[in-house]
């Protein structure tokens, strides 16, 4: 595979798996950092598009090529080869949907499978929208796995960072690494109001402090 030009510039560049239900937003996240937009590139055999995005940080430049399905996620799972020398992932469902949430612990299994225990995020998207199903308290999947979760809105940039901020101070291996202001974001499409905001905080905080059920042990 050819590299993208950003390999070029000595950036330290990783690749980055997206994985997740279809519809659960991972191309609209991914598309945010209009920096990548340029220097996308499309693999056809697997189907895939990798978008790199580039981070200033406090330590220098950071690239996650990431890579995200044309689609096919919505036929099964993906083919080894989308999962092959990822170093990092992110897996994604969406907080208006339950099934997503469900599937979850699938995406994660077949990461696993060919990846072993490389830094993951699962993120749930789509918080802007009011009626969400899968509540705070019911999320505790990263916490069996030992993997960081966030709350996040693709629509809206409400967390955009948060998740490669976390994969990227693990693989620098700097806990005080920290972004430097971006540019190149795209403009917010929704925004979401400062009570509804506070609360979601609020919810999560309490929900962090509830002790993980202890009778399933792979599933939610
Ligand atoms: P993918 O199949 O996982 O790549 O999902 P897409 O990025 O194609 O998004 C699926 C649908 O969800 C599209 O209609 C998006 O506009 C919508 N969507 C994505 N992110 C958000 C979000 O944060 N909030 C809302 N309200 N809609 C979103
Ligand atoms: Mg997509």
């Amino acid at each position: 595979m050819e590299l993208p030009a950003s390999a070029n510039k000595n950036i330290p560049t990783f690749k980055c798996i997206l994985v997740g239900d279809g519809g659960t937003g991972k191309t609209t996240f991914v598309k945010r950092l209009l920096t990548g937009e340029f220097e996308k590139k499309y693999i056809a055999t697997l189907g895939v598009e990798v978008r790199p995005l580039t981070f200033n940080t406090t330590r220098g430049q950071i690239t996650f090529n990431t890579w995200d399905t044309a689609g096919q996620e919505k036929f099964g799972g993906l083919r080894d080869g989308y999962y092959i020398q990822g170093q990092c992932a992110i897996v994604m469902f969406d907080v208006t949907s339950r099934v997503t949430y469900k599937n979850v612990p699938n995406w994660h299994r077949d990461l696993i499978r060919v990846c072993d225990n490389i830094p993951t995020v699962l993120c749930g998207n789509k918080v802007d929208i009011k009626d969400r199903k899968v509540k705070a308290k019911s999320i505790t999947f990263h916490r069996k796995k030992n993997i960081q979760y966030f709350d996040i809105s693709a629509k809206s940039n409400y967390n955009f960072e948060k998740p490669f901020l976390w994969l990227a101070r693990k693989l620098v291996g700097d806990p005080q690494l920290e972004f430097l202001p971006m540019t190149g974001l795209a403009p917010p499409e929704v925004h979401i109001d400062p009570d509804m905001r506070k609360k979601m905080e609020k919810d999560w905080e309490e929900a962090e402090n509830v002790p993980i059920p202890e009778d399933d042990d792979d599933d939610l």
